[in-house]
């Protein structure tokens, strides 16, 4: 049963397998688009294309960046021997928009799921543990509250410990299963302020 053309239904089914997006949303943003004018399409597509080609992961501490080194890494006013381990990209940008951390982050790309079958090996963890052989004095663990944030919070305070190095877990506070990006400043800031020591 064909009730669209060919191609809107490639398109439907190419938006609707993008996270978030249902059918109806999905057929909603394709017939968006078929109606928007065709430059501010093309505009949309070269975005899309020029941020995958572009952006890549920061050297040192892997969230995503147009440089080799992204400006909190490259930063000399940030202090590099805290290193403030989150899930992603968009939960380093939350504590960003604090303002008010001055270490620097590991960004993990996930957390470690047994349900889903994530393990240890599919995050950046290898890559934290090469980042402590330098100067490092404390790791603060800000993954998200979820059991899979939690349990990757048990996991690398247990890699860490032996090497001496101080662990501390932002307090909880942080709502269950929430996101730390939909989290406010405020809650964030007093996440941070009131970690423990693991
Ligand atoms: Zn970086």
């Amino acid at each position: 049963m064909d009730l669209y053309s060919g191609h809107i239904n490639k398109l439907i089914e190419e938006l609707a397998a993008l996270p978030g997006i249902g059918s109806k949303s999905a057929q909603r943003l394709a017939f968006h688009l078929i109606n928007m004018p065709g430059d501010k399409v093309r505009r949309l597509t070269e975005t899309i294309t020029a941020a995958k080609e572009n952006v890549r992961y920061c050297r040192e501490c892997f969230t995503l960046t147009d440089q080799e080194l992204c400006p909190v890494c490259a930063s000399q006013k940030r202090n590099h021997k805290t290193i403030m381990v989150v899930e992603n990209t968009r939960d380093l940008a939350a504590y960003e928009k604090t303002g008010k951390y001055e270490g620097v982050y590991h960004v993990l790309h996930g957390a470690i799921s047994p349900m889903l079958g994530i393990g240890p090996g599919e995050i950046r963890l290898k890559e934290l543990m090469g980042r402590l052989q330098g100067e490092v004095d404390e790791v603060i663990i800000a993954t998200n509250s979820s059991l899979e944030g939690e349990t990757t919070a048990m996991y690398i305070a247990k890699l860490i410990k032996p090497t001496g190095i101080k662990v501390t877990r932002i307090a909880s506070g942080v709502p269950v299963g929430g996101d730390l990006e939909y989290i406010d400043e405020v809650t964030l800031l007093r996440a941070l302020e009131g970690r423990v020591e693991l």
